[in-house]
């Protein structure tokens, strides 16, 4: 039997705007990009790099989305084996 996965939709929380370095954006690790607006939106959003485009929300988002910011950081460093 074939399980549906089930489309979490993304929070806009801006957590992953901030803890991934991307390369292409010469954005490093644990820095805001320079496209992620206030609202959590990406104000590249057309334009924005493929890593962005494949990255897909999951149930960490969910997991992490009554803490704070900083609280999801500590979650998602333990998660990733980030120091
Ligand atoms: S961490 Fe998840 S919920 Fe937050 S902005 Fe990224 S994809 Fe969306
Ligand atoms: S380009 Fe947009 S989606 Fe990609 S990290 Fe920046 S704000 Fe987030």
């Amino acid at each position: 039997m074939s399980q549906k996965k089930i489309k979490i939709e993304c929070l806009q929380c801006g957590v992953c705007c901030y803890f991934f370095d991307i390369s292409t954006l010469n954005k490093p690790q644990f820095e805001r990009c320079k496209h992620l607006r206030d609202d959590g939106k990406c104000a590249n959003y057309e334009n924005r790099p493929k890593v962005c485009r494949d990255f897909q929300p999951d149930e960490i988002c969910v997991l992490i989305s009554t803490l704070s910011f900083e609280d999801k950081i500590k979650v998602l460093k333990k998660i990733y084996g980030v120091k």
